[in-house]
């Protein structure tokens, strides 16, 4: 759970973006998980914020380098929050540069505040300045990793009964692979 009162930053969506974007390292997933999600070349990063915040960005080979390495920085900070470590002076830095960077822009939607960023560095910007806002404002025991993946979530009660990223995926992996460990066990016992 966040603080009493979070900011009105952190919504949702925005808690959404940050993890789908830390998330987002092909080599820290098991390839069984779909879709596998690759970072490879620039068309892959414009396709992801088409898909993740606004169609429409053009990604060069130097904005591929900058989101790999915001995306890194912002894991090592996630796993320093759930081990209760202190941030990284230098990792803090990084991310605070981020998300002072300008670009995006406050817009009026019909569901109220909407940001539009026109370039990529403006949406990393904003993803930074969120990422702020996530870890600044997480209470520990809150933010937790997936029991079967590397994906980073927000327990709500923060006392450990949420395990999964997702029910419907890490949750039902957990189930058959304890089914299979199950049948395995009953198959060595030898017949009676
Ligand atoms: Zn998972």
């Amino acid at each position: 759970m966040l603080n009493s009162r979070p900011s009105e930053e952190l919504t949702k969506g925005a808690i959404d973006l940050v993890f789908n974007f830390i998330g987002w390292n092909s080599s820290r997933w098991d390839q069984s998980r779909q879709p596998y999600i690759t970072l490879a070349n620039p068309a892959d990063l414009e396709s992801w914020f088409w898909n993740n915040l606004q169609p429409g960005l053009t990604a060069t080979e130097e904005d591929l380098a900058a989101a790999k390495g915001l995306r890194e920085v912002l894991y090592r900070l996630s796993r320093a929050h759930i081990a209760g470590e202190p941030f990284m002076e230098d990792d803090c830095s990084f991310v605070n540069e981020w998300a002072a960077k300008p670009g995006r822009l406050p817009v009026l939607a019909e569901t109220g505040i909407a940001w539009e960023c026109p370039s990529i560095t403006a949406a990393l910007a904003h993803i930074a300045f969120l990422g702020v806002h996530l870890l600044g404002e997480t209470k520990h025991g809150h933010l937790r990793k997936c029991g079967m993946c590397e994906f980073l979530f927000i327990d709500p009660t923060g006392n450990g009964h949420r395990r999964w990223c997702f029910k419907s995926l890490c949750g039902n992996r957990s189930k058959v692979n304890a089914f299979n460990q199950r049948r395995r066990v009953d198959k060595e016992k030898p017949d009676d």
